[in-house]
């Protein structure tokens, strides 16, 4: 086999969906598997599709995924320039060389004619497609005398380069994942290769550059699987060796109906892009959702393809090691949005205390809150397994940080008993007078004076977690106390006192 070279070809316009991203992913993992090279090519050929930024996010997301580039626009490379605007000239004299072979040719019909054409061709329930079948009635080269043709180009005449298929040919070709297929090229049409700005359409350039740039698999998505006969035309025409193919299923809804959108997303609340996309109509990214890279990786990784084992949690480097394009699916994927939170959950499951104390240190001093390192590792300690992001924290633990000011009513009928003001204005007292506050300490010394006083232990923890908490959710409570202090649990007690009581009436 030759070395390996694939290469992640997106279209700067706009952020990247996470089925690019797997694209990326899958092109990378299949590259390091094999020792072999993972290019990015920048395809900017489209003028009118161009979005300012979405190079700029295309990198950083490829970044933030930890999948590096080994040849690229910033990483240079033997095959520069690696951004198809700065590669035009190339483009030009691919497309003569076609035109001179005789399997390309010169079209002069303009937009609007082309546009009448198409309508009528619909009134009569027909499809218009420009190739064999007319393209001797339509203006452009072929159907036209050879000087008349020349004074149009000399003319300055506006025109475009299509390329010229087979009338009736069985074209064969093959994909990794899909295995042997034939089309005939009767139904195809004859696709614009030169555009009349100067420009290569996406169809020249992309096999001009695969060709040149000596790429052994062309690893893309399955939207391009209906352009291969006509890449597989152009080598030919080319005399250039064709690479293989693998064409990746798509990323379904959730509910399985059709290609997962910004939309979907919008509407079930998850992100459908690595990063946030801060330019005209923004969108949500998993990273900025807390997501961690390798637990987003993992997650696309297993969202097309599967190991064939039960194995779940992989990194970058097993991923290498596992991967394989004839495990890919054939079928489309549907995306998990809680399958992706459980990833999440199992990543952060696996951090140290003391780096998520400091993640969440971050979190509050954004909000305000300043605290040591090693306070915030014994809260994290307390509820981390509840949570899946490092926000999650702050949902599990506010009231560590600001005292209830806001009560369940329902609650506070059903759990704040008429005796509750009383104990709990005694439970102060023997608070107050605690020689120690740890939670082991106030935890033996409560129970038995609960005991002692024969008072309901649930009454008791009950209306103290009302006072302390604000509902009757969190950890062990005496972990809650020891936690945020004597002084703050007697005052708490004592504006639950005052509050709790007028909340019942
Ligand atoms: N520029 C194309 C895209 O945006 C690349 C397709 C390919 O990989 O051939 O998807």
């Amino acid at each position: 086999m030759h070395k390996v070279r694939v290469r992640f070809a997106p279209s700067p316009t706009g952020p990247l969906h996470i089925g690019g991203v797997r694209t990326a992913l899958y092109n990378y993992l299949f590259a390091k598997k094999h020792h072999g090279v993972f290019i990015l090519r920048i395809e900017d050929t489209d003028q009118a599709r161009f979005v300012e930024g979405a190079e700029g996010y295309i990198i950083e997301a490829l970044r933030w995924c930890g999948i590096t580039v080994d040849e690229g626009i910033n990483e240079g490379g033997n095959y520069a320039p690696y951004r198809q605007s700065e590669r035009k000239e190339i483009y030009r004299q691919y497309a003569d060389m076609l035109v001179e072979k005789g399997d390309a040719y010169y079209a002069f019909d303009t937009p609007d004619q082309l546009e009448k054409m198409r309508e009528a061709a619909v009134a009569e329930g027909r499809t218009f497609i420009y190739n064999a079948s007319n393209r001797g009635m339509l203006h452009n080269s072929l159907s036209m005398k050879e000087d008349e043709c020349e004074r149009l180009l000399a003319s300055g005449e506006q025109y475009v380069i299509r390329y010229k298929m087979p009338a009736e040919e069985e074209i064969h070709f093959n994909d990794l994942i899909r295995g042997n297929m034939v089309v005939n090229t009767g139904t195809l049409d004859d696709k614009v290769l030169f555009k009349s700005d100067g420009m290569p359409t996406y169809h020249l350039a992309n096999i001009v550059d695969d060709h040149l740039m000596e790429i052994s698999h062309v690893i893309r998505g399955e939207e391009w699987l209906p352009s291969l006969p006509l890449h597989v035309l152009m080598y030919r025409s080319f005399g250039c060796e064709v690479p293989a193919f693998a064409h990746l299923p798509l990323i379904l809804k959730p509910d399985g109906k059709g290609k997962l959108s910004k939309r979907d997303g919008d509407k079930m609340g998850f992100p459908v892009f690595p990063l946030y996309w801060p330019y005209g109509e923004t969108a949500k990214g998993y990273r900025e959702e807390g997501y961690y890279p390798e637990a987003f990786i993992n997650m696309l990784a297993l969202l097309g393809w599967n190991p064939g084992t039960e194995k779940e949690i992989f990194s970058m480097e097993e991923l290498i090691e596992a991967f394989s394009i004839e495990r890919v699916h054939k079928a489309g994927s549907r995306f998990d949005p809680d399958k992706a939170r459980w990833f999440n959950h199992i990543y952060l499951q696996q951090k140290e205390n003391k780096q998520l104390a400091i993640e969440f240190r971050e979190f509050l001093r954004a909000r305000g809150f300043h605290y040591d390192i090693i306070r915030l590792e014994k809260l994290v300690a307390m509820v981390k397994e509840r949570v899946s992001f490092v926000k999650d924290l702050w949902t599990e633990t506010d009231f560590f940080f600001e005292s209830p000011d806001a009560w369940d009513k329902d609650i506070v009928a059903k759990r704040w008993k008429p005796e509750s003001p009383v104990i709990l204005a005694e439970l102060r007292d023997t608070m107050a007078n605690l020689p120690d506050f740890s939670a082991e300490e106030t935890e033996k010394i409560v129970k038995s004076w609960i005991e002692a006083k024969g008072y309901s232990t649930g009454l008791v923890m009950n209306s103290l977690r009302l006072v302390v908490v604000g509902a009757l959710r969190g950890p062990h409570l005496f972990d809650i106390i020891s936690w945020i202090g004597r002084e703050e649990t007697l005052i708490r007690i004592d504006k639950g006192i005052d509050t709790l009581g007028q909340i019942q009436k």
